[in-house]
């Protein structure tokens, strides 16, 4: 039993999920949602779209150059079956992933760092020519009075009419005006 990748976004594909596509010249190409077979029969390539792991990959966004990646292969040499050797692997896989995922995170900050500091330069970049361009006034005072008085009024209005939600409506409307 092996778990198959998504041909276009990567993902694993258990056994029983996804579509498998076999082409005339017996190559399988397996999808793990109709969103990526439709894709692939609109002959997109994954690697110009954006959400597909080869993109991300492809622009910088993945680890790609790793050890950890390496247990991860096909191998085409059939192994005999000895219990030893089954118990070991699977200790070894969790191990592995873990390290996988600490060395992920890792890269994920290192990233994030990066373009923090970027964003930082961008902004204060935009900042500078919103200065240069704009003159900021102050609001006026008798503006904000009104606003308040009119809020004020706003209120009084809604208190006059008493609506009570206890009384079911009969039809569509659930409160009834009490007047
Ligand atoms: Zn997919």
């Amino acid at each position: 039993m092996r778990i198959e990748k998504c041909y276009f976004c990567s993902t694993n594909v258990y056994p029983g999920h996804g579509s498998a596509f076999v082409r005339n010249d017996a190559k399988v190409f397996r999808f793990c949602t109709s969103k990526c077979h439709k894709n692939f029969k609109m002959k997109r390539n994954p690697r110009k779209v954006r959400w597909t792991k080869a993109f991300r990959k492809a622009a910088g966004k993945e680890m790609t150059i790793d050890s950890t990646i390496d247990f991860e292969k096909r191998r085409n040499v059939p192994v005999r079956y000895d219990r030893e050797l089954v118990q070991t692997t699977v200790k070894a896989m969790k191990r592995v992933g873990e390290i996988k995922a600490r060395r992920e995170r890792a890269f994920y900050k290192n990233r994030m760092a990066a373009s923090r500091e970027k964003q930082r330069a961008h902004r204060k970049k935009m900042l500078e020519q919103a200065k240069s361009s704009v003159t900021l006034h102050e609001p006026l005072a008798v503006e904000e009075a009104e606003s308040i008085n009119e809020s004020k009024k706003i209120k009084l209005t809604v208190n006059s009419k008493h609506k009570s939600a206890l009384v079911p409506g009969e039809g569509r409307s659930m409160g009834m005006d009490i007047d």
